[in-house]
């Protein structure tokens, strides 16, 4: 859509907030948002019943070992970008599994294809699902990709997940093609390097924490599967806004995607493209295509954020003799198993079935070794040492939630002295975390 809209006051609603039609917002919102608004609102409350449907196909080789593809299939109105411009997507790549399946094809592990129910209204239907099995769920899930909106914008490709799968998600897209605008015959790769690049990882794409806000979240921060997302989205350089302006509305509609965004469904196609190939990637690979050495990357880059960010308070770090060197030393340590343990990968013979398969556990068990015993003070549905969906947030991740929340606004806490025990604690804990689950990652004998 564009700026069209006669410049009449036919359309406009009746608020003194500035109205306009795209393509960007304009006027000063931020004055108007402290204006109060009286609102009635309508809406029931009753008790009704909630579906998942899950197909699933079963492993040839490692039938213990789960690959889940899942995304919800409610939506608040029509849902013609949320949820069906993904719900769409699942069908796609069951198909598309299911053809390869008839023609003969086993898949080594066992594949979950899974429409939830009730997302809209607080994540319902996968969170019950993984609840009702987390016990098979905690043993035997490998990974976990979700499959909400394929687009929310289309200027480049949008990654959400574990670090683990950062160097799968790069081999893979560099395999694809780009559906970009002055990039044929280039790799999605490419594109997506050329207008996202990462903060952390220089010459490469950006990926992002899991937050939350999605069906993920029982899947990544309860039961710490290896999760991961991905959809088309907008230059958040030019648009400062989360998500697209329609979302949630009654104007989510099938014909409005089909019209004005994305004829062609070019995008939901590569999106079809990346999270197929995940799943095939995941379900099919001898040694799963988890690299434990991005995490020491990624985890040098968490310690020195938050390192940093307390150091903006010199004076009491010396005054309450507050020390990061545990979680700097953890981190040490970690780095330095985690290169001897991909080291044995590359060494290691894959005929030789037992320890092929100690490995792969190895890997495959890192991640819930992330899980903090103790859960999250106040939050005990989020219980991992890394990460957690940000208090301030919902939608975006936050690296050692612990600390991060502890030295959140500091300054203004009444007592100075608590405050900073409360800091120094949770260094503790995380680091200990983090010690005890590099143990993991050792050879076995
Ligand atoms: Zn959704």
């Amino acid at each position: 859509m564009d700026g069209s809209a006669p410049p009449d006051s036919s359309w406009k609603g009746g608020l003194k907030v500035p109205y306009n039609v795209g393509p960007r917002f304009t006027g000063n919102f931020s004055t108007h948002l402290r204006e109060k608004v009286k609102m009635h609102i309508h809406s029931n409350s009753e008790v009704t019943r909630i579906d998942n449907v899950i197909g699933t196909l079963r492993g040839a080789m490692e039938a213990d070992r789960y690959v889940i593809l899942g995304g919800h299939r409610d939506s608040w109105v029509f849902g013609g970008i949320d949820p069906q411009s993904g719900a769409a997507v699942v069908h796609e790549i069951v198909r598309s599994f299911g053809k390869l399946k008839t023609e003969g094809w086993g898949y080594r592990k066992k594949i979950l294809f899974a429409s939830w129910d009730a997302e809209e209204f607080g994540l319902l239907g996968s969170t019950e699902w993984a609840e009702e099995n987390s016990r098979l769920l905690q043993v035997r899930g490998v990974a976990f990709i979700n499959t909400d909106s394929s687009i929310e914008g289309n200027y480049t490709l949008r990654v959400d997940c574990t670090t683990l799968m950062y160097s799968m998600v790069y081999n893979l897209t560099k395999k694809l093609q780009s559906p970009d605008e002055g990039f044929k015959g280039k790799s999605l790769y490419e594109s997506w390097n050329k207008k996202s690049p990462s903060p952390e990882f220089s010459g490469m794409p950006r990926i992002s924490k899991l937050g939350s806000g999605n069906d993920f979240e029982v899947f990544f921060q309860r039961l710490r599967i290896a999760s991961g997302r991905s959809q088309y989205t907008n230059d958040w350089e030019m648009h400062k806004f989360s998500s697209y302006p329609l979302y949630h509305s009654v104007y989510e509609t099938y014909e409005l995607v089909e019209t004005f965004y994305y004829p062609m469904f070019k995008y939901h196609l590569t999106v079809a493209q990346v999270r197929g190939a995940m799943v095939f990637e995941l379900a099919n690979s001898i040694v799963l295509p988890f690299d434990c050495r991005d995490y020491v990357v990624v985890l040098k880059k968490y310690a020195d954020k938050i390192y940093n960010i307390s150091m903006k308070h010199p004076q009491e770090m010396k005054t309450y003799s507050v020390s990061f060197d545990a979680l700097f030393s953890a981190v040490n340590n970690f780095t330095e198993i985690a290169s001897k343990f991909s080291k044995r990968l590359q060494d290691l013979d894959k005929s030789n079935l037992i320890l092929l398969r100690i490995m792969n556990d190895q890997l495959m068990f890192l991640e819930r070794a992330f899980i903090d015993p103790l859960v999250l003070p106040d939050r005990p549905f989020y219980r991992q040492v890394i990460y957690a969906p940000s208090s301030h947030n919902k939608y975006v991740g936050e690296s050692f939630p612990r600390i991060s929340d502890a030295l959140f606004d500091i300054e203004s806490k009444v007592d100075s002295s608590k405050a900073w025990e409360e800091v120094k604690r949770h260094i503790t804990i995380t680091a200990f975390t983090m010690q005890k689950l590099a143990e993991t990652l050792r050879e076995v004998a």
